[in-house]
């Protein structure tokens, strides 16, 4: 999997099929305990526009990674988007050492809800920037859904683990079956 907020967002998608039907986004504490892991210093009450808000940019985003795991880039209007909304907030940065590596941290200058949003769209775009978009891909059990990177030499990957490789391979095994006994 890829170690990104943006990947973590997206994927919070899953939880809408499975689970009892959660939706995470519509719950304060499932997103504290995100933006914690991901350094968000983020204080915001979670009202309804805010999570409509959120599952839009989530759907958004989604479609953009259909776009990239087909191959195509992204379109001029979406790239457009991603501008609009790196406008809303401003970052800092911050020089740090760690692990024997420099890197530069970065912060909002005010953080409130834009900073949120935009904390998103920004690990987004590193996951443009940074990684082979090429190899973005969503898993092909139409129960899951998961987007995951296909570090494969192949580039074949279809699943985003063996688990649901099996479940498509035995339901098609077991379609076959159905269809020919049927065919008698
Ligand atoms: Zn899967």
């Amino acid at each position: 999997m890829l170690n990104l907020l943006a990947i973590d967002f997206i994927n919070s998608q899953w939880y809408n099929t499975h689970e009892d039907m959660f939706e995470p986004l519509r719950d304060e504490n499932w997103l504290a305990m995100m933006f914690k892991l991901w350094n968000i210093p983020a204080a915001f009450d979670l009202t309804e526009a805010r999570s409509s808000e959120l599952i839009e940019l989530r759907e958004w985003l989604y479609s953009l990674i259909g776009d990239l795991s087909n191959n195509s880039r992204l379109q001029d209007e979406d790239m457009q988007k991603i501008n609009r909304h790196l406008t809303k907030s401003l970052v800092k940065f911050n020089l740090k050492h760690y692990n024997g590596k420099y890197y530069l941290a970065e912060s909002a200058v005010k953080s409130d809800w834009n900073w949120v949003i935009n904390s998103i769209i920004l690990s987004f775009t590193k996951l443009l920037i940074e990684y082979d978009a090429s190899r973005i891909r969503i898993c092909d059990n139409p129960e899951c859904g998961i987007v995951f990177y296909d570090r494969s030499k192949s580039r074949t990957k279809k699943f985003c683990h063996s688990s649901c490789a099996n479940i498509v391979k035995v339901r098609r095994y077991r379609a076959k079956q159905n269809s020919s006994i049927s065919g008698k």
